[in-house]
């Protein structure tokens, strides 16, 4: 065995017969069946030349053939390069120029705008729709099932996925086969995973979550994994009796939250229920508990890193924390300007060093060498604090840091006083420009159904709770917060609503 992915994670997985995925329209695949797909899409990525480091673009719906080409490219020693499916062509173009895929595989409804970007880029474009049908699948059709996983080393790329990229340029983290392995190998035994879970997986596969921590630990650990096209609340809940394990962003919490069919009696089955790639609200946290008896666990992760801390399977699983770091993981909080480390208790940059942190940025020497720090430590660019009991707490993005008057404010410190007002739902702070503070703090507020709290209403209930800097200078009451596919609030498309809110221009 070597350190290719594939084989870290099915190695053998030709002669089981045991059920991998069961699809929306009720069809199942075993694990050999898996091998066997993949295994024919190897042979016909070789066949046209793909080897060790070539990029494999994909932009296509969730499918198990998705699936079997990511294992594919795994296996021929290429790289997989996922791409968003609600990017744009002029988005999707920055990509295919900056990776230079050998080959690209999109939706046939994309064809036509993937042929002229690789006209130009370079590349040879088939296709792949969300039933699993598509050039890609017929031309691999008569190639051979066996396939010879190519050797690969820890340190050779394995994926490349750009980031989110809310400000400035996406860059295109590069994830070796030994960052991936760690991480999936790591959390099968955090979180007790075995051949007896069955995984409910409604996320994308695009993003990390989807694809490296559902997909790569129910594979290690030969689980079953129910794959759902998208998230339907009332179908995860009529499938919880026959399921053990919910992976989510918190905003299928909050939305399954809303079904009066979530209780005791239909998460009984349930042996686990994990949240990540944005903050579970504590409140969330407690509803849930109260309503199913289970305490949702939340761990913390990020497309460079993987995943980084997690709340225990054991032991006290707090709410608005996301537990401690990983084994093998090193996490310090460190003094944004000077790198010195902080004491416990105190606000500072969360850095990350371990198996599972990166290889840099795909093409981007000079920003990959200014997010580590000379003993390799990497700069998340989140701010979060230590608690005495080495749990990791995260305040958000330093970039979503509010500096007015000279003050530092930490956005989640006032959402979360926000939201526990009646009749609030949720909210997002944020800084926007003003002429005598620099920034003014500014919360866009969601209402709770039937609530007609005011601006008034919120500024009273704040004050004493808050020192006057931090209180907002403003409420703006908004319909729901924009957010992005993993359910992360989009705070640059707040900032930019409210840009001229204290210029008298608004
Ligand atoms: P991505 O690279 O798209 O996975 O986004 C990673 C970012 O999501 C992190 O840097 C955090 O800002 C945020 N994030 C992920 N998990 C959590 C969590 N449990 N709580 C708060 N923020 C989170």
């Amino acid at each position: 065995m070597t350190s290719n992915l594939y084989d870290r994670l099915l190695a053998g997985a030709a002669s089981d017969q045991s059920i991998c995925i069961e699809k929306d329209d009720g069809t199942a695949l075993s694990y050999a069946e898996l091998a066997a797909l993949n295994g024919r899409f190897a042979n016909f990525l070789a066949s046209i030349g793909i080897g060790p480091n070539h990029r494999v673009a994909v932009k296509v719906e969730k499918s198990v053939e998705a699936v079997a080409l990511y294992l594919a490219t795994l296996r021929t020693g290429a790289v997989y390069l996922p791409l968003n499916t609600a990017y744009t062509p002029t988005e999707t173009e920055y990509f295919i120029r900056d990776a230079q895929p050998t080959l690209i595989v999109c939706d046939p409804r994309e064809e036509a705008e993937l042929r002229a970007i690789a006209a130009k880029a370079g590349g040879r474009v088939e296709t792949l729709d969300h039933r699993g049908k598509g050039s890609l699948v017929e031309a691999a059709a008569d190639f051979p099932v066996r396939f010879e996983t190519v050797a690969r080393t820890t340190d050779d790329l394995a994926a490349i996925l750009y980031t989110s990229g809310t400000t400035g340029r996406s860059k295109g983290a590069m994830l070796t086969h030994g960052n991936l392995s760690s991480n999936a190998l790591t959390l099968v035994q955090e979180w007790r995973f075995s051949s007896k879970d069955v995984l409910i997986h409604a996320l994308p596969i695009y993003h990390v979550h989807g694809l490296f921590v559902a997909c790569n630990v129910s594979f290690a650990a030969r689980a079953r994994i129910l794959f759902m096209q998208k998230f339907d609340a009332e179908r995860i809940l009529a499938t919880m009796a026959r399921s053990t394990v919910l992976m989510g962003v918190p905003t299928f919490y909050v939305r399954l939250l809303e079904s009066t069919d979530l209780n005791e009696r239909s998460t009984a089955n349930m042996r686990l229920f994990v949240a990540g790639s944005a903050p579970l609200l504590a409140e969330t946290h407690r509803a849930w508990k109260e309503r199913t008896g289970h305490a949702i666990l939340e761990r913390y992760g990020m497309t460079e890193t993987g995943m980084i801390a997690s709340n225990p399977y054991e032991g006290s699983r707090i709410a608005g924390s996301v537990g401690r770091p990983l084994p093998a993981v090193e996490v310090r909080v460190t003094h944004p300007e000077t790198g010195a480390m902080l004491p416990v208790g105190e606000v500072g940059m969360i850095e990350v060093k371990g198996p599972n942190v990166f290889a840099g940025y795909w093409n981007m020497p000079d920003k990959t060498a200014a997010e580590f720090r000379a003993d390799g430590f990497f700069i998340t660019g989140d701010l979060g604090k230590f608690d005495a009991n080495g749990y990791l707490h995260i305040v958000g993005r330093g970039k979503d840091l509010i500096i007015t008057g000279g003050f530092n404010v930490y956005p989640k410190e006032i959402e979360t006083e926000i939201d526990a007002i009646p009749g609030v739902s949720e909210s997002a702070v944020v800084g926007v420009p003003h002429a005598d503070f620099g920034e003014g703090v500014t919360a866009a507020v969601v209402r709770s159904p039937g609530s007609s709290v005011d601006e008034r209403a919120i500024l009273a209930a704040l004050s004493g709770r808050l020192a006057k800097f931090k209180q907002p200078k403003r409420v703006v009451f908004v319909e729901g917060l924009p957010r992005n596919a993993m359910g992360k609030v989009q705070k640059n498309v707040l900032r930019e609503r409210f840009a001229d809110l204290y210029s008298g221009r608004a």
